[in-house]
Order: C-alpha cells, then sequence, then structure tokens
C-alpha cells in the first residue's frame, strides 16, 4: 500500500473516481501481494528438491496414471478428506515428478505442503529423539496438510527409525494426508519396517482411503538418455562408435 497509494491516488483523483474506488483498489493491490507472498513461502516451505510442473510432465508415458486423474490430484479434494495417494513404481517412472507437481500445486491453493524423503524424514525424526524434542517435531508435522514422502524402499531402517516413521504415518491416518513414493511394491514393505505386524498395521491405514498408482513402464530418465545418444550422432554428422 505505501508503495502504490500515490499512485493510485493520482489516477483516482484524475479520474474523479470516489475514495471507497481508490480505497477498494488499493487494498486489493495489497491482498493480491500478500497472496503472492504467501504462495511463495509456502513453496520454499515445503522444500522441494527441483519445482517440477505438471505441464512438462508427458502423460502418454505412464498410462496408469492418466492426465484427467493428475490433475485431479492437483485439485486436492483427497487432501481436504484427508486421503493418501501412494506413487509406486521403478527408478524414473516419474514418481518425484508427479509428487512435487501436486505438492506445488497445492501450495497454490493454500495447502502446507512438506517435502522429504523416507531416509531425510527418519534421520530427522531420530536426532529430534536423542534431542528430546520429538514432540515439538511430531507437532510440527502435525501443522502439516500435505506430507509427501518420497523414495520410501531405498534404505531400510533400524528398529527405532521404523517405529517413528510408523508413528508419523499412523498419526496421520484420517486426519492428515500422506503422499508416497516407494520403488517396492506393497509385499515388500516388511522389509523397510522390519516385521509383517508393524507393516501389515501400517498397510492398512496407508490404504484404507488412498489413491494408488502403479507407475510401471520404462525409465523416462534412461529412454531420455538414450534418445539423445541416438540423436547425437545425427547432429554432429558422426557415427556412433
Ligand atoms: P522417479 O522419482 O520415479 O525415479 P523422476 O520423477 O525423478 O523419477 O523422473 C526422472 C526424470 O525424468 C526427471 O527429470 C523427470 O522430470 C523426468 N520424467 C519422468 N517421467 C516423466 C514424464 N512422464 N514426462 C516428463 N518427464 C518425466
Ligand atoms: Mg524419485
Amino acid at each position: 500500500m505505501l508503495a502504490e497509494h500515490d499512485r493510485l491516488a493520482r489516477d483516482a483523483a484524475a479520474r474523479d473516481e470516489p475514495y471507497e474506488g481508490y480505497l477498494l483498489r488499493l487494498t486489493e493491490l495489497e491482498v493480491a501481494a500478500r497472496t503472492a507472498n504467501a504462495t511463495t513461502a509456502r513453496i520454499k516451505a515445503a522444500g522441494f528438491p527441483v519445482l517440477k510442473e505438471f505441464d512438462t510432465f508427458d502423460f502418454t508415458a505412464v498410462p496408469s496414471l492418466p492426465k484427467q486423474k493428475g490433475l485431479e490430484l492437483a485439485r486436492g479434494d483427497w487432501v481436504d478428506q484427508h486421503w493418501n495417494c501412494c506413487l509406486i513404481g521403478g527408478s524414473g517412472t516419474g514418481k518425484t515428478h508427479v509428487a512435487t507437481a501436486v505438492g506445488l500445486s497445492l501450495c497454490r491453493i493454500g495447502k502446507r505442503v512438506r517435502f522429504t524423503t523416507a531416509a531425510g524424514l527418519v534421520t530427522q525424526l531420530t536426532e529430534a529423539q536423542q534431542q528430546h524434542r520429538l514432540d515439538k517435531t511430531l507437532a510440527a508435522f502435525d501443522r502439516i496438510d500435505l506430507l509427501i514422502v518420497d523414495e520410501l524402499g531405498y534404505l531400510s531402517f533400524h528398529r527405532t527409525g521404523a517405529e517413528l516413521l510408523f508413528q508419523v504415518f499412523a498419526d496421520r491416518y484420517e486426519r492428515r494426508s500422506l503422499l508416497i513414493t516407494s520403488n517396492l511394491p506393497f509385499g515388500e514393505w516388511a522389509q523397510i519396517f522390519q516385521g509383517e505386524r508393524m507393516t501389515a498395521a501400517l498397510l492398512d491405514r496407508l490404504t484404507h482411503q488412498c489413491h494408488i498408482f502403479e507407475m510401471n513402464g520404462e525409465s523416462y530418465r534412461f529412454k531420455e538418455s538414450m534418445k539423445s545418444k541416438q540423436e547425437k550422432p545425427a547432429k554432429t554428422g558422426k557415427t556412433a562408435k
């Protein structure tokens, strides 16, 4: 308002605009700026590793995730209803890309989002426990509307780590949403959580109200790098070795 009031006042005076009109225009500008700042702050706080959007995502590469479903996830009604989402599939199939795109669009509609890897989350929780501030850390996660946990399954955890992760997941059941990506099908999750019982209890809660997408197919990363390798010789005119 400080930056714009002078210019708007001159405009209003020149147009003989009533005072209410001037005030409305000035507050509209302020509100728009605040909304934009809040969105930027939410995106920053979410901690995405790289900002990836749906407009650069090729849905034809993952027939199991139709575009309409992706855009539905981005609208975020499922987060209002405290549902979960799991993206399961091999490396390079676009799981992190989709998780980020969904998270970004939720930040834009005012949701509090955190992006973390499973290993990062376990480290954070373990450290918090050691430093006697686990309650505070859990309370902070509780304020998050959507917790994105990427790369569950690449590493297995020690018993305490698995229990802490279980605690966060179980706490969110029917209250807050989780978006989990994993290279492991559910049947193999016992490896991560060390023990069939905890895994069964966790999967039961996680998948109760959950959108599950199996992102199986060729690695997009691999496909792209093969494509560029095939294209390069043509561009440079050299023959491939
Ligand atoms: P994952 O997390 O499943 O291992 P990523 O989401 O990191 O895979 O994808 C690997 C790379 O390929 C990223 O740069 C990502 O943007 C890109 N990528 C993957 N799938 C697609 C797709 N369907 N359309 C566009 N880019 C994609
Ligand atoms: Mg990934």
